[in-house]
């Protein structure tokens, strides 16, 4: 293996360590740097980036992947922190267990993953914000689907034009949607509309343990008043 190509894998772990703060920023979604009159209550902002935090799920479980088999295969290893970023700046430093070991693969597939990710991120960064799904229009017979972009706070349905603010589509949904089926994606983003905020991670692991059950007509969507109901009781158990 090339040391400036073995270099380069470095880098680009490096730069996702530099990215990272710029990827958490974006799953604070109020922009709460900002202040002022006019900023957004708290519970007006939007839920987060769903995209966002797939990745930087992926790139951690990887982080924590190649420091298991760091520990395992070497004697003088220790992360600095096992936490992201600074667990992936200590793997990073280490690139050369990786790039000039016995096995090619190993070599290449480290590459890979370190270049691939590097791409992800600076694609993440680049994209606006998206869209929420904030529910349908409030305005009885008119089947528009309500979006909220970026970090305004109130919505004009694209069917009617009518502009609803968050506090009326909130009450409206809630009568709405008790009975809908969504998926994980939407009911993040119908509770956060509701005024509830549940992590993605807390709704997958109520899945993986049963406690959210698939609707029966189709497995893969949930109801929102089984999602609300855990919500609430995860309140009172805090
Ligand atoms: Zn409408």
């Amino acid at each position: 293996m090339d040391n400036l190509v073995a270099l380069a894998a470095r880098d680009d772990l490096l730069a996702i360590v530099a990215a990272w703060p710029a990827l958490q920023a974006r799953l604070e979604p109020s922009g709460s740097s900002t202040g002022g009159a006019s900023h957004p209550a708290p519970g007006s902002r939007p839920p987060i980036d769903l995209h966002v935090s797939d990745l930087m799920h992926e790139i951690e479980t990887e982080a924590r992947a190649l420091g298991r088999i760091l520990l395992e295969e070497t004697d003088d290893w220790q992360p600095d922190t096992s936490e992201m970023p600074g667990l992936l700046r200590s793997v990073a430093l280490r690139f050369g267990h990786f790039t000039h070991g016995d096995d090619e693969k190993t070599a290449y597939d480290f590459l890979d993953i370190a270049h691939e990710f590097r791409r992800k991120v600076a694609l993440a960064l680049e994209r606006p914000e998206p869209a929420r799904w904030m529910g349908p229009c409030i305005v009885p017979e008119c089947d528009g689907e309500l979006r909220l972009f970026g970090h305004r706070v109130d919505t004009t349905c694209p069917e009617c034009g009518n502009v609803a603010g968050l506090l009326e589509v909130r009450k409206h949904l809630h009568a709405a949607l008790k009975d809908r089926l969504m998926t994980r994606g939407e009911l993040v983003s119908a509770l956060f509309v509701l005024g509830i905020e549940v992590k993605p991670k807390t709704l997958d692991k109520w899945v993986e343990r049963g406690r959210l059950e698939k609707a029966v007509e189709d497995p893969d969507l949930y109801r929102l008043e089984d999602a609300l109901r855990l919500a609430e009781r995860g309140k009172v158990a805090a």
